[in-house]
């Protein structure tokens, strides 16, 4: 079982790796710790605290901590959309915290809403028509042209976890098969 001061140093790790603070608010952080290890415990992976997650990886990949919003929001905001990392003037105190506009895709949001156990367990009574049932996401191969980092996922990272691209610079990988004649 994961610990709090595990996800703590993961965490601290992480913003030392990309020059961020963790926020300054010692209660917040800590709940927000909590909230990490808790996910992880709950799901198997470390899902945003702030996010409803759906319980399946391949639905909630772009929000395991550190999201794939992480970085546009520091780099718009000054801190993720929790406010766990933050900027060097926010953790400074010279800019304030405040709620920031969710970048996560709405359709994202509404497939997790369906999918999570929490409303799962809701819906006892009513069995689901096929036509309600959420689609499975279509996976495919990415590659990032800047440095040749490949994902399989639903769409490329907004930035290229290795080198820092912007989602722009991934292309769809596409495999081919091909068969050869036996020479003999
Ligand atoms: S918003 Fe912050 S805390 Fe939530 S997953 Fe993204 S980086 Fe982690």
């Amino acid at each position: 079982m994961t610990t709090l001061e595990q996800v703590r140093e993961r965490a601290e790790s992480d913003a030392k790796t990309y020059g961020y603070y963790l926020t300054p608010d010692k209660e917040i952080l800590r709940d927000l710790l909590e909230g990490l290890r808790k996910n992880e415990e709950r799901y198997g992976y470390p899902s945003c605290p702030c996010r409803l997650a759906s319980g399946k990886i391949e639905y909630d990949r772009d929000i395991i901590c550190p999201c794939d919003y992480r970085d546009p929001d520091i780099e718009e905001y000054g801190f993720c959309y929790c406010a766990l990392y933050v900027r060097k003037d926010v953790h400074e105190g010279k800019k304030d915290i405040e709620p920031i506009p969710e970048r996560r895709p709405q359709e994202k949001q509404m497939r997790a809403y369906t999918e999570s156990p929490e409303t799962q367990t809701k819906k006892t009574q009513k069995t689901t028509r096929e036509s309600e049932k959420p689609s499975a996401p279509k996976m495919k191969l990415y590659y990032c042209r800047q440095c040749g980092y490949v994902c399989f996922r639903e769409e490329p990272p907004y930035i290229c976890p290795i080198c820092k691209a912007k989602k722009e610079m991934f292309a769809e990988l596409k495999a081919t098969t091909e068969i050869r004649e036996n020479p003999t």
